[in-house]
């Protein structure tokens, strides 16, 4: 059993930002890593949208400068998952991994959420090489491509019409023929001439040649027909899951699981906090994740702080009371 003053669970720019502040605050830090160090970031290869990086920068590197800093200022990283959290008593609160069990006076969740994927052949083996889940981070590289879109909610078509700035065409695929997505945004989509839509139709195979995509096999669900829709990349936007399952129904989320926090980055658990998209389902960028877990770092510095005022002010009064 280990102890900490803050257990960050998580590593991407959220979780990497909390531990700079509060390792700064020099407050013991052990972030708990999860499966992949970094989080999402760390598989996007180029990264030109995070302020401070002119020429841009890849999100391995980042993440890496974003852990040495931490480091810098003594927060450690623990290269395993959190199996389970025991928040029932209040702080100090219990964070059970694979190979251990920690003890922490606050805790910042900052556990993400991830892009559903389309779970078809090829889909996995083109990441980064025409498939992605994110047209702010991925969509210039597309400029003058034919490319498809795969949903028929709002980020499929807000993204879709997003991509139209760098791509000649954009074939939007759903799988029904009516959209699930905002009249308004269908309004949009309607009227831009790069957009079109293809009814009716799901993803069956990514397909490519020399290590990139080429083309996707499509199937019309009505007719059964089979057909390769040539193709310079796919973007799948069938919606997100928060990761919020390990937390085991200890801290209030919302109908589609993420996790409610007030302006301060509080949860429903006192000394518990969390930032990042476990809690955003809007912006979903590295930098608005930084942006979470320096705010929900600060709360959680201030409330340490007072909790240890408290917690003197009783000890002084019961020695008082016992001399
Ligand atoms: P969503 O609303 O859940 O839509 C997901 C879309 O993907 C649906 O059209 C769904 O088809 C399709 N889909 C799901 N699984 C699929 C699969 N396995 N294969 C093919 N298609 C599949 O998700 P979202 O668009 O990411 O939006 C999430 C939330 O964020 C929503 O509440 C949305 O309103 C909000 N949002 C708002 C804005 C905005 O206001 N501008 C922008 C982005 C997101 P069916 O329709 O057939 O179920």
């Amino acid at each position: 059993m280990q102890k900490a003053r803050v257990v960050i669970i998580g590593s991407g720019p959220a979780g990497l930002t909390a531990a700079l502040y509060t390792a700064r605050a020099q407050l013991k830090t052990v972030v708990i890593t999860g499966k992949l160090l970094g989080g999402q970031i760390a598989t996007t290869h180029e990264v030109e949208n995070f302020p401070g990086f002119p020429d841009g920068t890849t999100g391995p590197e980042l993440v890496e400068n974003m852990k040495q800093q931490a480091e810098k200022f003594g927060a450690e990283f623990v290269f395993d998952s959190v199996t389970s959290v025991d928040f029932s008593r209040g702080s100090p609160f219990k964070v059970t991994t694979d190979g251990d069990e920690f003890l922490a006076d606050a805790v910042v969740v900052t556990i993400g959420a991830n892009p559903r994927e389309l779970g078809v052949p090829g889909e996995r083996e083109y990441v980064g090489r025409g498939v992605s889940y994110c047209a702010t981070c991925d969509g210039y590289f597309f400029r003058g491509k034919d490319i498809v879109v795969v949903g028929g909610g709002d980020s499929a078509l807000q993204e879709g019409i997003f991509l139209t700035k760098f791509a000649n065409t954009v074939n939007i695929i759903h799988r029904r023929d009516q959209l699930r997505a905002s009249v308004a945004l269908q309004t949009r989509a309607f009227s831009n001439p790069k957009i079109r839509f293809t009814w009716d139709t799901v993803v069956e195979e990514v397909k490519g040649a020399n290590g990139v995509v080429n083309a996707v096999r499509l199937r019309n669900v009505k007719t059964g027909e089979v057909k390769d829709q040539p193709t310079d990349g796919v973007f799948v936007f069938i919606g997100y899951d928060p990761n919020s399952g390990v937390l085991g129904g200890q801290l209030a989320v919302d109908d589609a699981g993420y996790v409610v926090i007030d302006e301060l980055h509080r949860t429903s658990v006192e000394g518990v906090f969390a930032a990042g998209e476990i809690h955003d389902s809007v912006f979903r960028q590295a930098i608005t994740a930084a942006g979470d877990g320096c705010k929900a770092a600060l709360t959680a510095i201030k409330w340490l702080g007072e909790r240890e005022d408290r917690l003197q002010t009783l000890d002084t009064a019961t020695m008082a009371a016992g001399s």
